[in-house]
């Protein structure tokens, strides 16, 4: 096997950031070495070594990997995560000592107390060191485009998961694409059993939930699916956070024992890395670092969602006011939506 990286240098003369940031990534690893040649695609040169690779294999960006097995076939890879994941990662397939060793602490309320003062990213960074690639991440395709940010910063490998429900608005399977092409990441699609969904719809309907409350299709929809996905995993991250709750519910702790998702063992962790920081740091980090976002978010939605329950909301209104309003009594407005859709 041989790898090539593929590096961008700019007009002055420096590698594009993201290269350096990847480099530097692939050296704390211990990996670099196993990079076997490093070609340069020159800004505004065309004819440049890397440019012409990139042009050969129809990438338009840089860094990335061409990987050459030993009947000569190439496999491109534009994130070193993926890369990592396929080639470089020698850690042993779940090992039964191994998932002793992970079993999470007995006291999880003192790390989640030691933790909770800390950075997001550094909350982000106990869970992937702790549990490697048993950690997936749940992305909602909202502002937790900040976790995945902070992973790829961090540098650690992450699996990342969306449940599509059947009842996405198109706006957000957009920005699953934009997001996968903007940090170079897979995105695992977990869908609903269609034979449930199936079974429900024939016995009450396509929008039961508008009369018997939305617990029955979420189940279907949305529990069922993540508890599939994260079957194997020891820990998953969510992007929740604190003032997203409805006022009376228990605070969300940084990391925690998680029994909703866990068809197994009883030992799922689940970190809420964002659990305090508000809408509005959310936002700055987001704006600093001019990441992609939700078009959704510019029509005023704060939830994002399935279409039939999740609709626009004033600044002055309270997120949840967004998300099945009609089920309760403090919400703004109980007009139920009208149930469009599959
Ligand atoms: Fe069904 Fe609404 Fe739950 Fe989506 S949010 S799974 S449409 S009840």
């Amino acid at each position: 096997m041989h790898i090539t990286m593929i590096k961008k240098r700019l007009l002055n003369g420096d590698p594009c950031p993201k290269c350096a940031q990847t480099e530097e990534m692939l050296r704390r690893r211990d990996l670099w070495q196993r990079i076997d040649e490093v070609i340069w695609a020159i800004e505004g040169e065309s004819d440049s070594p890397g440019a012409v690779m990139g042009s050969r294999h129809g990438v338009d960006r840089a860094p990335f990997f061409v990987v050459r097995d030993d009947s000569g076939h190439e496999t491109v890879f534009v994130s070193a995560l993926q890369l990592i994941r396929a080639h470089l990662s020698d850690a042993p397939a779940a090992d039964p000592s191994e998932a002793k060793s992970l079993e999470p602490p007995e006291d999880l309320s003192a790390v989640a107390e030691d933790l909770s003062q800390r950075d997001p990213s550094e909350i982000l960074r106990w869970g992937l060191d702790r549990y490697g690639d048993r950690c997936a991440l749940r992305f909602d395709a909202g502002l937790d485009v900040v976790l995945i940010d902070m992973a790829t910063r961090l540098g650690l490998a992450v699996s990342i998961f969306a449940i599509d429900t059947g009842r996405l608005r198109p706006e957000t399977h957009r920005f699953l694409d934009t997001v996968r092409d903007h940090f170079g990441v897979v995105i695992e699609l977990h869908l609903p059993d269609a034979a449930a969904v199936g079974d429900l719809v024939r016995r009450k309907g396509t929008n039961s939930f508008l009369r018997d409350g939305h617990a029955e299709c979420c189940a279907l929809r949305r529990v069922a699916p993540q508890q599939r996905a994260l079957a194997g995993f020891l820990a998953w991250v969510s992007g929740e956070r604190n003032d997203q709750r409805l006022v009376g519910s228990a605070p969300l702790a940084v990391v925690s024992r998680d029994a909703e998702f866990d068809s197994e063992k009883g030992s799922l962790v689940r970190l809420n890395p964002l659990a305090n920081w508000t809408r509005e740091r959310t936002w700055d980090y987001i704006r600093d670092r001019q990441l992609p976002v939700n078009e959704l978010h510019a029509e005023g939605f704060v939830a994002i969602g399935c279409q039939p329950c999740t609709r626009a909301t004033r600044d002055d209104q309270p997120e949840r006011d967004g998300l099945w309003w009609w089920e309760r009594s403090d919400s703004s407005s109980q007009t139920k939506p009208a149930g469009d859709g599959i």
